[in-house]
This record gives C-alpha cells, structure tokens and sequence, in this order.
C-alpha cells in the first residue's frame, strides 16, 4: 500500500530511485539522444553524462519531461502525480498548494503538467474490434467564452437539431464497454466533428451504440452495426443495447468538474478531458500503480508555459 507518509514523498533521493526505476527499468537513458549505453554518473547525484559524441550533454531523469527544468522537489512532483492520479474526482491546484507546501502559482503549473503526462500521446490503436461494443455520445458542459449564435427562432439548437446548446462547451466520448474512454472537446458537436471522430477511432468491426442522434446516422453505416436506443421514447436500453456506460463517464466527469474545477477555462478543457480519461481507463489498478503509469506519461512531453519560480 503506499501512503503519502512514504519515504518517495519526502524525501528527494528516495523520490529520485523510484523515478529512475519507473522511468529506466535498464539503467539510464538520455533524455536529449536517447543513447542507453555510453552514459557516465557525475559528481552530482542524479546527474549523468552523455556519452555519445554528438550529443555529450548532462541530464537528469527529469530531462525530456513535463519535470524538466523545474525547482520544484522531485519528492514533491511524485506526491503530485500520486495525488492526482488517486483522487476520484480530481484535485484543484488549491489542493496541491496545501498538500506540497508549494505557492498556489506552483501548484497550478503543477496540475497542468501532470495532466499533460496523463494525455494519451503517439500512436494509439482503434477502439473496439470484432464482438466489442464502443458507446458514442455528446455532451455539454461550461459556457464557451465566445457564444455561438442561437437559432433564427432565438432559442438554442437542440440534439435533434445537430448542434447542440450554442453557448456550451461541447465533449463527444467514445467508451469501449469493459475497456476504455476517449473524450474530445470540439467547437461544435456537428456532423463534421463527429464523423472525424468515430471514423478515426473506432474499429470497424465494432458494434456502435448511440442514441437517436442523427450525427451517428451516417458514419453508423461503416460498422459491423450501428444500434440506437430512443431517449426521446424514454427507451433505455434494449438487451445489450444501451449508453449508459458513456452517460455514467460523462457523470463522473461533470461531477468532478463542479466540484473541484470551477475555473476551468476552455482552452485547458482538453486536459481535464486527458486527466479524467486516464484515471477512468486506469480504473482497475491501484494508487500507486497509477502514479507510475502518470509518471511514464511524462516522457516526451514538454509545456511551455514560463516557469513560476
Ligand atoms: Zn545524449
């Protein structure tokens, strides 16, 4: 069991081996050439030396991650990652300021960056597969901050009108029944962004489940099969057909958000977006176990946000 008194968490050396050993299960790895066997300790713990002629440069195991270049203690970066990766619903940068001892500012850099190591990065494959059921649907959530306009009527578009609230933030999320989520912000829940969505991350041999939508109706056809359920017709479910897996993230999400996150702004939604994803398709393993795959996230991944101290 890991507890937040453990020695990784307060102490810097200690943080440093359980980092190493996440990050190089076969002895250090350059961060800037990715050369793995002429590398040398320095003097300095933790810092090694690049063999490689090209390169020759020092690092750490913080080089070439969301860590890099950071004043912050690594013990204090794996209780964050630990944290965040463990609460349910989240933790706010408030949070992370009076549990670390840091400034709220720190804090606040600290979440982002976590978040952007839990952000599923390269190449992943398809969703679903032969016999595998995938959940799409869309939901609202947030006033953007430049509202689209209503509809010549002047009231909103609604579902059955294919756009959605006008001055929400639009999510669409694709969830493989006993597997995984993907969620993405989009300007707009229209048939442009749906498509380009299912189409690019949904096996075709997948069984599609929506509601009556008629974003869905289209790209439907290029599954194994597309079946609906009619909300509207306070139709639930039928058999094994139904959203509910998808609706019970979007809850999750949403419950989340209110609390923790009031001040989100749109332009960091795709990151709480990463954050929820990765601890939703993380369910099934411990704390500690999800903190470590948090960390492993963080290789490859830089922010450029300006340093707060
Ligand atoms: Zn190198």
């Amino acid at each position: 069991m890991t507890k937040i008194t453990d020695p990784m968490f307060t102490d810097e050396a200690e943080a440093r081996k359980v980092v190493e050993g996440i990050r190089w299960p076969q002895g250090p790895v350059c961060g800037r050439c990715g050369e793995t066997v002429r590398r040398y300790p320095t003097k300095r713990e933790g810092r090694y030396r690049c063999g490689n002629p090209g390169c020759r440069k020092d690092f750490t195991v913080t080089t070439g991650t969301v860590m890099e270049s950071s004043h912050i203690k690594l013990n204090k970066w794996l209780l964050g990652f630990y944290l965040v990766s463990s609460s349910k619903k989240g933790m706010s940068a408030h949070q992370l300021h009076r549990m670390l001892g840091v400034t709220y500012k720190t804090g606040w850099f600290m979440h982002h960056r976590i978040r952007e190591a839990m952000r599923a990065g390269g190449l992943v494959p398809p969703m679903g597969g032969e016999g595998a059921i995938v959940e799409a649907d869309e939901t609202y959530f947030g006033k953007v901050e430049e509202p689209k306009s209503l509809r010549s009527d002047g009231r909103p578009y609604s579902k059955s009108g294919a756009r959605g609230p006008a001055n929400k933030r639009a999510i669409v999320s694709l969830v493989e029944r006993d597997g995984s989520v993907r969620s993405f912000h989009v300007p707009r829940a229209d048939l442009h962004s749906v498509t380009r969505i299912v189409n690019e991350n949904i096996a075709r041999e997948t069984r599609l489940m929506t509601d009556e939508s008629r974003l869905y109706t289209r790209v439907g056809k290029e599954f194994a099969s597309h079946e609906t359920v009619v909300h509207s017709a306070k139709e639930y479910a039928r058999g094994d057909v139904h959203t509910n897996t998808v609706e019970g993230y979007f809850s999750i999400f949403k419950r989340g958000m209110r609390g923790v996150y009031q001040h989100c702004s749109e332009k960091h939604l795709h990151r709480y977006l990463a954050e929820f994803d990765f601890r939703y398709n993380a369910r099934k393993i411990t704390d500690g176990e999800r903190a470590a795959l948090a960390v492993k996230g963080a290789e490859g991944k830089r922010l450029t946000y300006r340093q707060p101290d």
